[in-house]
């Protein structure tokens, strides 16, 4: 299955539920092409970079998504947007030992 990211706008949210239905999953994977839930582009795989946050705390990953090459919109897999939210979890919590300092992060005032 694949998905919007949850941190876009709610129309887009709302849109993808009408486009993408659970009952489809089937049907979409026989598809040859896939195309753009937003703007009907084409859609390639690629390896993006991802900046999720929790709390106070920044993380930087590499995941995998499928970009449409015309207005950019990233769909993630579910068990990469299942990635997400545990990495945020831990970053609110503090829980950061696994994680690999990169710089610091700054507000400013
Ligand atoms: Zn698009």
């Amino acid at each position: 299955m694949r998905m919007l990211d949850p941190e876009r706008k709610t129309s887009v949210r709302n849109l993808q539920l009408y486009l993408w239905p659970e009952e489809a999953e089937e049907l979409r994977e026989m598809l040859p092409f896939e195309q753009c839930p937003v703007c009907g582009g084409e859609i390639v795989k690629k390896k993006v970079e991802k900046l999720l946050r929790g709390g106070v705390n920044t993380a930087q990953i590499t995941v995998q998504a499928e970009v449409c090459l015309h207005c950019g919109e990233r769909l993630y897999s579910k068990e990469t947007i299942s990635r997400f939210e545990q990495i945020r979890a831990k970053l609110a919590r503090q829980e950061v030992d696994e994680f690999r300092p990169l710089g610091q992060s700054f507000q400013v005032v």
